[in-house]
């Protein structure tokens, strides 16, 4: 019988081409049976056919289908719930049909007489594969059943995986991406369970630093769930590869393990005294796996993400699982680690030219074009790396063209570093005060490199082509990969309209910050005063629209929040005709910007023009997934008068259209409570809050060491906003920088209970899966009542 008609197939049988066959689960532990001889429990997995049979058989497929017309406003939490409820319902409902579940019941006891055992211990999991999606991981929430037996609690376990197909996170996912929820189809792995007394992962990259000359080897004790959770610290191990020496080990403190019980399930227990601090793995064992580790990599030929268990009964090591690691291959960064690495390691022999801060990773050589004077920008050649002092926003052509860029003064949250990562390019930035400045240490018209993982510019060309790390988000963007649903929403910042069809494949839930100004530079180049005094009031008003209505398309039903314009004086000056209306203020990050434009006289003709784009997109392009955010709202009052104005223009918060205000200053935090009656919620301006609580000028790069979004005093005002937002029902975001440059910040926000987080393009992958472990993890936390402690003391 050809595979795609089997019920079932056993392991040695299936390889690592059959996804479509067996989802990519099944198809892994095929692999490593079929092709390699490291040692994987025995199985088999059921079909995507014996699904889809199972689903016409039965009726189903038309039941799920007159049950999902039903589902009239996905965005409708209760309707959502109750709706994949009754289909799971109606799934566990029906009959496994005659013949899969004899082939199971067979399967089931084949493998028994195989492993001399009537009825075994096996384990169920589910294997997703979705013809035609981009990302079958929503297919199913993969669900593992442990310590399973007999053959009719197997059936009804692979019934339990079937129905996992339509889990509200799920049902959720592929309504909003379009996709039909009848192309899905689940395999289910059954396997022979490993009595773990200790399990954990291991990668073929460091993945805390992206070294790929050592293996990295996670152990704790019990089953491997809570250390591929996080719920223990496990020791851990960095073994290098060439000599298999272990180079250096970690054994941590292990309180609890996760452990099968005799007769079926399993259950948190407390670690035995005597093993709490010792070490899970012996030297042998250790070097056994990397072992493992190197020939499951040399077979894949990349960087490998690998479960492991050993069997209390035998002492044998299993693999139980292993995949692409996506990370580091994810971001390109392997080649950017390893060649950065040479470069350091050679440093002796390489000429330094310059050092700053790494503010948008990535590894390139190119021609330097100094630029000193915003005049010269006109030599500016597409190809390019761009050095200057600090870029302004009306630069953004020019930067479009660059490899990289290097700058004399900023930090993290500077315009160059925003709009790099925006772009995907290196940058390296604040060079001045880490020594020299890069338009003095770097010659016009000669080859550098730039190492923006480490923030060293380096003269002369030392990396070859193929490691030339150009175009990152791009790669990103094609790279077929798995995403995770998450409960909170990740969203993306994007500002220039040209890049919003290339990310829109990003997995991301919309735009949670469009920076207006990126239309005004990218389409507009002109002051709005300038255009208004010239007649051209409506020219304006088309090219705002043109620009919101282009990353709106792209995004087609995920929502867009575009910001209103927040051009500090000095940058307005720079649009053609603005300096007949610009003041010249001696501190412009803390002057004319944002709301307090709105309603001033001197300006508000030209805020009517946004507010009349707004609704040329909404009404007129129909794009009603457009809403609006306020910048810079230093008071209640300011919030009060610039939500009037919007009302008299037509603008008005409704069901369908939601007014933010960036909580970017502590008065936003201070009195939130106020604020509250005029907003839908907020977006944290991290770069700017953070600037704001420890006194430090963002942009000023000699205090830039000062400046740090995890200083418990932002922590706590974030904590605050949340708590004071979500009693009167308000959202709360976050769209500062720290998330993207700080992982680790992330998971603050999440236990801080954000609704939402948006992030640079090139994040939105490592994001999205970050959260879905961190909310799987506070999840298993609610279940076993066990509450996470605060590391700080987050009391306000
Ligand atoms: C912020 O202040 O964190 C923010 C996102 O806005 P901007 O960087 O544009 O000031
Ligand atoms: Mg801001």
């Amino acid at each position: 019988m050809e595979k795609k008609n089997a019920l079932l197939l056993w392991f040695e049988t299936i390889n690592r081409n059959d996804v479509d066959v067996v989802g990519g689960k099944s198809a892994s532990l095929g692999e490593m049976t079929s092709q390699t001889a490291v040692p994987v429990p025995y199985g088999f997995a059921t079909t995507a056919y014996a699904y889809r049979y199972f689903m016409k058989k039965s009726g189903l497929n038309k039941k799920i289908s007159e049950l999902l017309n039903q589902l009239t406003d996905v965005e409708n939490g209760p309707q959502l719930r109750q709706i994949s409820q009754k289909i799971r319902t109606a799934i566990m409902a029906e009959e496994m049909p005659a013949d899969i579940a004899e082939a199971i019941r067979n399967a089931y006891h084949d493998l028994g007489e195989k492993k001399g055992e009537t009825t075994p211990f096996v384990a169920v999991r589910s294997s997703a594969t979705a013809e035609d999606l981009p990302d079958a991981s929503f297919a199913g929430q993969q669900e593992t059943y442990l310590n399973v037996c007999g053959a009719e609690d197997v059936i009804t376990k692979v019934k339990e995986c079937y129905a996992s197909t339509f889990t509200d996170r799920a049902v959720y996912y592929r309504t909003k991406q379009g996709f039909d929820h009848l192309d899905v189809a689940l395999s289910a792995v059954i396997q022979m369970m490993v009595f773990s007394k200790a399990a954990g992962v291991m990668f073929t990259v460091n993945v805390a630093t992206g070294d790929d000359t050592h293996i990295l080897i996670e152990a704790a004790w019990g089953l491997g769930e809570y250390v591929v959770q996080g719920m223990v610290t496990p020791d851990s191990y960095l073994i290098d590869k060439k000599t298999l020496r272990i180079d250096k080990h970690t054994i941590n403190e292990k309180k609890i393990q996760f452990v099968r019980m005799p007769d079926g399930g399993c259950e948190e227990k407390l670690v035995p005294t005597d093993l709490i601090d010792a070490a899970v793995l012996t030297p042998k064992q250790v070097c056994e796996l990397a072992e493992y580790a190197l020939s499951i990599e040399k077979h894949y030929g990349c960087y490998m993400d690998i479960e492991w268990g050993i069997d209390e009964r035998t002492n044998q090591l299993w693999i139980l699982q292993a995949r692409p690691e996506t990370v580091w291959s994810w971001r390109n960064k392997e080649t950017i680690q390893k060649t950065a690495k040479e470069l350091e390691s050679n440093n002796k022999k390489r000429e330094v030219l310059v050092k700053g801060m790494p503010a948008s990773p990535g590894l390139i050589s190119g021609i330097a074009r100094v630029i000193c004077n915003p005049s010269m920008i006109d030599q500016f050649k597409d190809g390019e790396i761009l050095v200057t002092e600090m870029t302004a926003p009306d630069w953004v052509p020019v930067m479009k063209k660059a490899k990289a860029i290097v700058t004399d003064a900023g930090g993290m949250t500077c315009h160059a570093s925003i709009v790099s990562r925006e772009l995907g390019i290196p940058c390296v930035v604040g060079t001045k005060s880490c020594g020299i400045a890069g338009t003095l240490g770097i010659k016009n018209n000669t080859v550098i490199t730039v190492d923006a993982a480490h923030g060293i510019v380096y003269a002369g060309n030392l990396i070859k082509p193929d490691e030339q790390n150009e175009k990152t988000v791009q790669q990103n963007v094609t790279q077929s990969e798995t995403f995770p649903v998450t409960g909170t929403k990740i969203y993306m910042n994007l500002g220039d309209p040209d890049l919003a069809e290339k990310y829109s494949t990003l997995p991301c839930d919309g735009i949670g910050l469009m920076r207006e100004e990126f239309i005004w530079t990218t389409y507009i180049h002109e002051h709005p005063l300038y255009m208004i005094e010239d007649g051209r009031a409506q020219e304006a008003i088309d090219k705002l629209a043109e620009g919101m209505q282009k990353v709106c398309q792209a995004m087609s039903l995920r929502p867009v929040t575009l910001r209103f314009s927040d051009f500090k004086s000095s940058e307005y000056r720079d649009l053609k005709g603005g300096d007949k209306y610009e003041p010249h203020e001696p501190s412009a990050l803390l002057g004319w910007r944002g709301a307090s434009r709105y309603y001033d006289p001197k300006y508000t003709e030209a805020f009517k023009l946004e507010i009349k784009a707004i609704k040329k997109v909404r009404e007129e392009y129909g794009l009603t997934n457009l809403h609006v955010m306020i910048p810079f709202c230093r008071s209640v009052e300011e919030a009060r008068k610039v939500t009037a104005l919007m009302a008299a223009e037509g603008l008005q918060r409704g069901p369908d259209f939601k007014v933010w205000l960036m909580a970017e200053i502590p008065a936003n935090i201070i009195l939130a409570d106020q604020f509250n009656q005029f907003v839908d919620g907020y977006s944290i301006g991290s770069n700017d809050l953070t600037m704001l609580i420890l006194g430090c000028d963002r942009d000023n790069d000699t205090i830039s060491h000062l400046f740090d979004e995890r200083n418990l005093a932002v922590k706590r005002a974030i904590r605050h906003l949340i708590d004071t937002a979500h009693k009167d029902g308000k959202t709360v975001s976050l769209c500062g920088q720290a998330p993207s440059v700080y992982p680790d910040f992330t998971e603050f926000l999440i236990h801080s209970g954000i609704d939402s987080i948006s992030v640079n393009p090139d994040m939105v992958g490592q994001t999205k899966k970050n959260v879905a472990q961190l909310e799987q993890r506070i999840m298993l936390e609610s279940l076993t009542g066990r509450g996470r402690i605060d590391k700080e003391d987050y009391t306000w």
